[in-house]
């Protein structure tokens, strides 16, 4: 079990705190009516990297890497850049580092400053990876927990699209679209009545591939850069009759919020899971060398409107998937297909073995059929207007953890249509 790292941070050395200096996840921030501009956390401050590297505290490259609001150009200097600058930061922000007094007046309080999407997304995927989630969608859709025939050998995702995903905070409006009750003549049009949520891990591809190349797991894990917690907002009652036979497309449109801060995959290093036993041996192609999961604890809260405080509905952790980010993104790219960086990747609904472990409130309430308590008394099966959903994840080492910042999102009424 790897130890807390000191900062001269106070904050940092906090064993609450989701960023000691074993973190020092990236953002993009502003301050008032400031640019955005990159920044690391650093227990409850943001250390203002821009700004170093104007100052030449850090440089990286040749050319300035930090004169953009997002961290896309540091991904493309590749993985000796990615190690060059977490030891730099290390080294400005350890306890008794002899740059303290340059340092300290380039740091910022995170609660003053707005929080901006860390990078641009290429292109979104989602997968739909984890097997108790596909087995309860199986009994609650189709009366059956059997696995559909492909699924122990093939990491099933869909294309998503880039333009949908928000970073945390922003609201969500409820969509309005097709839906169609099994014993109802026609579809009809109008709000969604069956919002819901997915917790997933979002893995940011940070390296490319070659159009017309497969890659290894080996490589694809490799090429992982880092990771966000990643609400995959759904519209169940759209998507249950858009979906066949092509699969998610307007109930899954409307929006993906992700955490603000990417924690790379080095800082992950030490909680590295591996992925649960193979119930059918996988393909050669799928398989790597290393554990491919971490060991990272997850979150749902919910607070209605108005409520003073959040219900926990569901904590589960990353390892209930059955296929790691590596894998899908082996599998992406194993025909051909390009890969960039920026390219986001949904691991699929996490949900374990119990009620009290699902991450989807489809599993919750099993469909809307059995509604679940919140702590102010009041109950839900789907999401209701002015309802905050929050993803919160941290990985638990000895006296210190790496956290993720939570990833909220606010349902909006849906927008008035037709007018
Ligand atoms: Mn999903």
């Amino acid at each position: 079990m790897s130890q807390l790292k000191k900062s001269w941070v106070e904050s940092a050395n906090s064993p609450d705190t989701p960023f000691p200096l074993n973190n020092l996840p990236y953002g993009v921030f502003s301050v008032g009516d400031d640019e955005p501009r990159c920044g690391v956390a650093i227990g409850d401050m943001i250390l203002d990297v821009a700004a170093a590297e104007e100052l030449g505290l850090i440089e990286i490259s040749d050319d300035p890497v930090f004169d953009v609001p997002f961290w896309n150009e540091l991904m493309e200097l590749g993985s000796d850049a990615w190690v060059a600058l977490r030891s730099r930061l290390e080294q400005l922000l350890a306890e008794g580092s002899t740059e303290r007094a340059a340092v300290e007046p380039l740091l910022v309080a995170q609660a003053g400053a707005d929080l901006h999407m860390p990078f641009l997304v290429s292109e979104y995927t989602d997968f739909y990876a984890g097997r108790q989630h596909a087995a309860n969608m199986g009994a609650i859709l189709r009366g059956s927990p059997d696995l559909p025939a492909n699924w122990l050998h093939i990491p099933i995702g869909y294309n998503g699209r880039a333009s949908s995903v928000v970073v945390s905070g922003t609201d969500i409006h409820r969509p309005n679209g097709q839906r169609k009750a099994p014993d109802a003549e026609m579809p009809s049009f109008g709000p969604s009545a069956r919002l819901d949520i997915e917790l997933e891990m979002g893995a940011i591809v940070g390296k490319p591939s070659a159009f017309g190349q497969p890659i290894t797991v080996d490589e694809a894990d490799d090429m992982i850069f880092g990771y966000v917690l990643l609400n995959d907002w759904s519209a169940r009652d759209i998507q249950g009759w858009e979906y066949q036979p092509l699969g998610p497309f307007q109930g899954k449109a409307f929006g993906t919020s992700i955490s603000p801060w990417i924690v790379t995959a080095s800082a992950l290093e030490a909680f590295r899971a591996p992925t649960p036993k193979r119930e059918k041996e996988l393909l050669p192609y799928l398989s790597g060398s290393k554990d491919g999961l971490y060991d990272i604890d997850l979150q749902v809260l919910m607070q209605p409107e108005g409520a003073d405080k959040a219900s926990v509905v569901g904590e589960t952790n990353y390892t209930r998937m059955y296929y790691s980010a590596a894998e899908q993104l082996c599998h992406h790219a194993i025909g051909g297909c390009a890969m960039n960086v920026g390219d986001l990747l949904g691991s699929g609904t996490i949900s374990g073995p119990t009620k009290t472990e699902y991450g989807s409130l489809m599993e919750m309430s099993w469909a809307g059929r059995e509604p679940f308590t919140l702590d102010t008394g009041e109950t839900r099966t789907f999401i209701e207007d002015g309802d905050t959903l929050t993803l919160r994840g941290a990985a638990k080492g000895d006296g210190f953890q790496i956290g993720f910042g939570d990833c909220v999102g606010t349902i909006l009424p849906a927008v008035n249509w037709p007018k």
